[in-house]
């Protein structure tokens, strides 16, 4: 059973060279923050999460969580320490609000931490990450005594956050949700429903819940315009701060699943008894402008889980395919068997997986960095520059990463062969583990849709036709740097993408079914663009260093893949194309009541 060491030297690449986090101690709000330091705290964050969380992945997984009689649930064994000393660590707060308690550092060092917490033990960061989600829908829409009463303890972990959309009903379709708000007369809300699939809805690790629920007040317009946001904590909390009386919450079940085991799912019943106590969060029916506010960030952590657990999958197919001897080849002597890394196909799979990773990482990297300028930069036409950014690239980092998280995982079972499919090795936990990143958070589905609608619309199509031409001229350096191989691949993908946007944009995005069947393959087909345009900015990049006289072999590795990466998986974005532009018509060809044959 391989252990997971994060890949420190690649991260710091991609931070330092391609994303440039060196720019962002430029801006005010992180130029006392210490990221000269960077170097020392992901060292630091590498050696925790491999030696105390990595080691509750398998455990987790075996063990799982469960409900007790009582209604209350128990973690697997570990946990509670593992994540006591996260907490005491102090790693989840390093992104946060000083004013709060958190550390100030930019987004995209919180990111960079949370890829090795996640890779680690993804059902373990689960928890943090709904919790932070809670942090950001309170800080951009608590009022002032919210804020105090609840971020602090947040932020440092002691009290963790969940976030409750889904109802039966109401999966994709949160307006459908039914859950009832009743006002009271000092201000206060009772909360009756039931709410299903909610993460770390229930456990043992902290010692309050803060649950952020939708809910509908009685004379509510119907959908998502009659949605409101309440904080229901788990335990009342008293002036002094200490806790008081039990919530009338009740876990009733937690899913038993494919994967992700050790975090519980739960179905929470509210108001059992009366109605649990909730306090609103900002206005009567402006629930859901307050959640459009945190899911950028929370569809970047979901994008990110395909990153990290495919990598894991990828560290552990590695070490495999260097021990597993098997087969020969025509140049071994008196034909003696080989590692399966030597042939073809078996390097094909690593590769394959590697130029992937180091692609989605960059991309996950950018997209924290406009996240970072959207909310930071003092320039309001630059911060108006990130949130077009963040918007673009964020339902590429959740639905390709994602998608991607779920085919390399595959890859990685492959690569053991039958070993891949037997429990013991753990491949398989990592397969089983990612499959639900595609599905929660918006499914991969409803991303595409977002992007051929509303992020293909914006500005008329001119913010992705900017983005396509920056690509294009990222092509051009590379030719006239002496990779026109990666230089023309790109310069091909970024013609088929031009050809796909001017479709759907003429088509009218999400707005005909034509424009709806192109979503999802033209979101593949972005994804992969921009993941080769991010692997050929390496590659400039590496070559540069090497003009300058690092003869490292990381960089000569660098150009090496990004290479691999032009000729073996981006000329696939012309294969997508005539996807992209055949319309619905065959979709919908057959009616329902044929499709069984
Ligand atoms: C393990 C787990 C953890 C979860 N954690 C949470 C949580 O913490 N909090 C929370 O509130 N929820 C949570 N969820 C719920 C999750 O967000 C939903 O499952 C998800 O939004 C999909 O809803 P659904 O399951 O009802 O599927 P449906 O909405 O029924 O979708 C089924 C299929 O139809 C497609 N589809 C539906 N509508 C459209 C459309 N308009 N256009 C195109 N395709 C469409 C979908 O893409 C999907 O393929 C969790 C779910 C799971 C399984």
């Amino acid at each position: 059973m391989s252990e997971y060491s994060p890949p420190l030297e690649d991260m710091k690449f991609a931070l330092k060279q391609v994303v440039d986090v060196d720019s962002l101690s430029k801006l005010p709000d992180f130029s006392e923050v210490g990221l000269e330091a960077l170097d020392a705290l992901l060292d630091e964050a590498s050696r925790f999460f491999n030696e105390v969380i990595s080691p509750t992945n398998r455990t987790g997984d075996l063990e799982g969580s469960s409900l007790n009689d009582d209604g209350s649930v128990s973690t697997p064994t570990g946990f509670r320490e593992a994540y006591a000393q996260y907490v005491e660590a102090g790693w989840g707060a390093i992104s946060f609000d000083p004013e709060y308690g958190g550390g100030g550092f930019p987004w995209l060092v919180g990111i960079a931490v949370t890829e090795m917490l996640t890779a680690a033990n993804m059902a373990l960061s689960l928890n943090p990450m709904l919790t932070q989600g809670s942090i950001h829908a309170l800080s951009a829409h608590g009022d002032q005594d919210q804020k105090l009463a609840w971020l602090p303890k947040l932020i440092t972990g002691e009290w963790s956050g969940t976030m409750n959309l889904t109802e039966p009903q109401a999966g994709s379709d949160v307006g459908a949700l039914t859950t009832k708000a009743e006002r009271q007369e000092n201000g206060t809300y009772k909360i009756t429903g039931q709410k299903i699939y909610i993460t770390w809805g229930e456990h043992d690790l902290t010692d309050n819940i803060i649950h952020l629920v939708l809910a509908r007040t009685p004379d509510a317009p119907p959908g998502t315009k009659g949605i409101s946001l309440f904080i229901v904590p788990k335990f009342l909390v008293n002036d002094d701060g200490s806790l008081g009386d039990e919530n009338d919450i009740k876990c009733l079940s937690i899913e038993h699943k494919l994967g992700i085991h050790a975090s519980p799912t739960c179905v929470l019943q509210f108001g059992d008894n009366g109605g649990a106590l909730g306090y609103i969060v900002g206005e009567e029916n402006s629930g859901m402008r307050s959640m459009f506010t945190m899911m950028n960030q929370a569809r970047l952590a979901v994008g990110l889980e395909g990153l990290a657990v495919a990598d894991r999958a990828y560290q552990q197919a590695l070490d495999y395919a260097i021990e597993r001897m098997q087969g020969r080849r025509t140049d071994t002597p008196k034909g003696e068997s080989v590692p399966i890394i030597d042939h073809p196909d078996v390097r094909r799979m690593l590769m394959t997986m590697k130029a992937y990773i180091e692609a989605m990482r960059c991309l996950i990297y950018l997209n924290a960095k406009a996240i970072d300028i959207a909310h930071h930069h003092p320039d309001a036409e630059e911060r108006e520059r990130g949130n077009e950014l963040t918007d673009l690239l964020t339902p590429l980092s959740k639905s390709w990463c994602t998608d991607l998280g779920n085919e390399l995982t595959s890859l990685g079972i492959q690569i053991h062969g039958g070993m891949g499919f037997v429990e013991e090795t753990g491949a398989a936990q990592h397969y089983r583990d990612i499959r639900i990143a595609g599905i929660y958070e918006g499914t991969n589905g409803i991303q595409a849709v977002d992007l051929v609608g509303r992020k293909l619309a914006m500005r008329n199509g001119d913010v992705v036709r900017e983005l396509l031409t920056e690509i294009s001229e990222t092509a051009t350096n590379l030719i006239t740097a002496d990779l026109e191989g990666i230089g023309n691949a790109l310069e091909y993908a970024v013609k088929d993408m031009q050809e796909a946007t001017e479709w759907l944009v003429e088509k009218g995005g999400a707005s005909t079914d034509d424009g709806l069947a192109g979503a999802t393959p033209y979101l593949r087909m972005f994804g992969t663009t921009v993941g080769g345009w991010l692997l050929a900015k390496s590659a400039l990049q590496a070559k540069n260093l090497l003009d300058e006289g690092d003869d490292s072999e990381f960089l000569k590795a660098k150009i090496e893949t990004a290479l691999f990466y032009s000729e073996q998986l981006l000329p696939q974005v012309s294969g997508l194309l005539p996807s992209v532009i055949s319309g619905a018509r065959s979709l919908y060809a057959i009616t329902p009541d044929k499709l069984r044959g």
